[in-house]
């Protein structure tokens, strides 16, 4: 990973930590993929290998900042962002915890009850409880105030009917949050109303069903809810508040590494392979100034500080360096192809494909844009 040097002195770079991490990839190195290789690419969405997960978990790199009173390691922000963002640059297989251990946890510590932590944090820690996302919709994506999703009070809990769609490895996670209306859209203030509940995949009225993507690759998910039961221990957080709870949660999913360095290693092999410096370079000099914004929001999420709108402006940066990566290695990269009519190196078709979910996922760029502007005071 490129570093800038830190000033004498100061450790915000976590050097021995950083160390520590290299030292057990270099250990582990068989069990990632070959450098430059595909399945290095968005490894953090698709590469889902628990056995790696539970060896990370092993070294205590899994909820990282869960308190020690529920099975974590209590550790900082700041520590975790040099872990991940070490695992990212390898291309390491860390799809199984990642929603987990990103923003999973926080939201727990944030709105989950004593023993909704108790129930899940010592699990994920572990490595061994896996999560998604269930907010977007058939018809509700941006706008997630639409979501049709409905959550009925009953006898002991509520009952949940509706659709969820893109849910990466629902297949494979043990459980997601589902945001729900709980009350019907006043016009007027159409973000009350809703909720969130923790869905159990496997209970019964969930039905998983995979949506393929066009490289045959399988980590998008529809999931029916049919009359799901949610018990009340499975409210997560207020009944109202579902709208306040999910954007504090998005400054989590926003803000990390993964947000620039889905295509990491298609960089470095282009570096290594000296092709088209002028361009390489300025791609290296984006990626080093990412590292820096995406560690400054880490501190500020340590010191509880809001971070929406640094964590979009990570978000709409990162994600386009990541397509610039990709487009730049088949411009380039290749001195025979793409015109030449000889295939693309690997790595560089499957960034290629998976170009356009790196500004669509977790919020899109022209809706992030209006975060930033209407952050900074604009109308
Ligand atoms: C790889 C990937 C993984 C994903 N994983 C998950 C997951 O695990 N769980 C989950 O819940 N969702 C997931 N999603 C869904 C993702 O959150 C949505 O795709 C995203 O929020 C956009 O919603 P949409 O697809 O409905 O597009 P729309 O909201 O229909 O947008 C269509 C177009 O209109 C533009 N647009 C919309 N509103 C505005 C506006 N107000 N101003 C300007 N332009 C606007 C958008 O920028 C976009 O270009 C994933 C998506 C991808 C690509």
């Amino acid at each position: 990973m490129i570093r800038l040097v830190p000033p004498a002195g100061d450790d915000s770079d976590h050097a021995s930590l950083r160390a520590e991490v290299r030292s057990f990839l270099a250990s582990v190195a068989d069990r990632l993929p070959a450098p430059g290789s595909p399945t290095a690419v968005d490894a953090w969405l698709t590469g889902w290998d628990e056995d790696f997960t539970r060896a990370l978990a092993e070294r205590g790199w899994i909820g990282m900042t869960v308190p020690v009173e529920y099975g974590g390691h209590g550790r900082s922000f700041e520590e975790r962002f040099v872990v991940t963002e070490e695992l990212l640059a390898v291309g390491a297989p860390v799809a199984a915890h990642w929603i987990a251990d990103r923003q999973i946890v926080p939201s727990l510590l944030k709105y989950g009850t004593d023993a909704q932590c108790r129930g899940f944090l010592p699990g994920i820690v572990a490595g061994e409880v896996y999560f998604a996302i269930g907010m977007s919709e058939p018809e509700s994506g941006s706008d997630l105030a639409s979501v049709r999703t409905r959550a009925t009070r009953v006898d002991g809990g509520w009952r949940l009917n509706g659709t969820k769609v893109w849910t990466s490895g629902a297949h494979r996670a043990h459980a997601f949050i589902a945001l729900a209306r709980t009350a019907p859209v006043d016009p007027e203030r159409r973000h009350d109303g809703l909720s969130q509940f923790i869905v159990d995949l496997r209970a019964p009225g969930v039905r998983v069903s995979p949506i393929v993507s066009m490289n045959g690759a399988h980590h998008f998910n529809e999931v029916f809810l049919d009359d799901v039961l949610v018990p009340d221990d499975m409210v997560f957080g207020e009944i109202g508040r579902g709208w306040t709870q999910v954007t504090s949660e998005l400054s989590f999913e926003r803000s990390g590494p993964e947000r620039f360095l889905s295509t990491f290693g298609v960089l470095a092999a282009n570096v290594e392979s000296g092709a088209d410096a002028a361009s390489t370079g300025a791609l290296v000099a984006r990626t080093a100034a990412l590292h820096q914004m995406s560690t400054a929001v880490a501190g500020a999420l340590q010191r509880g500080e809001p971070a929406d709108v640094p964590a979009a402006v990570v978000k709409v940066l990162g994600t386009e360096l990541e397509g610039d990566v990709a487009e730049a290695a088949a411009l380039h990269g290749d001195p025979t192809g793409p015109f030449g009519g000889v295939p693309l190196p690997a790595a560089v078709t499957a960034a290629l494909d998976q170009r356009p979910g790196f500004t669509l996922r977790g919020g899109t760029t022209e809706v992030l844009r209006g975060v930033i502007a209407r952050g900074l005071g604009a109308r």
